[in-house]
């Protein structure tokens, strides 16, 4: 993705309060970040261990997410879970349940949509095998690097179509 400021980033936020948006977190490192290598921007906040953020250039537009971590799920942390965006198999709590607020009225009556993401919101880095999931789960793809991005893309804009779903029916 291309690289964007904090304000961008601000204002980018749909499913949250303007003065939610302006009191966040974000990444310390910012103006470090290897933008070209990521889909998406995704951080938890350092400040919040259960929150997490999502931001992405969809159709066009920068458009950022606040998560949520679901308290109540029992897993077994033996049994090693997938993330529903990169596919990324991984351990323990390397998988959390994040849910989404919709956008607009239903996000504002509690409506929320919930999915699977590595734990650490770094698909990115994942599925370019920069960083390895500690699952020791050995996952062969015959995919290449660039499918697996192609792929992560549509798993996340599927996700975003039903963040933005309560958007349409309430408009
Ligand atoms: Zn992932």
């Amino acid at each position: 993705m291309n690289p964007v400021g904090e304000r961008e980033i601000r204002e980018s936020f749909v499913n949250c309060s303007k003065g939610e948006a302006r009191r966040l977190n974000l990444p310390r490192n910012l103006s470090e970040l290897s933008w070209a290598d990521l889909d998406f921007l995704g951080w938890r906040d350092p400040g919040a261990p259960d929150r997490g953020y999502l931001v992405v250039e969809r159709q066009g537009e920068l458009v950022g997410v606040t998560l949520r971590v679901a308290q109540d799920v029992r897993r077994s942390f033996t049994k090693s879970t997938v993330c529903s965006l990169c596919l990324t198999p991984h351990s323990g709590s390397g998988v959390a349940l994040f849910v989404a607020p919709r956008v607009g009225a239903a996000g504002r009556q509690g409506n929320t949509v919930g999915t699977y993401i590595c734990a650490d919101l770094a698909c990115s880095l994942y599925v370019r095998g920069t960083k390895r999931a500690e699952s020791g789960v050995r996952f062969e793809e015959t995919l290449t690097t660039e499918e697996r991005i192609t792929r992560t893309a549509l798993n996340l804009e599927g996700f975003l179509d039903k963040v933005f779903d309560g958007d349409l029916r309430s408009a």
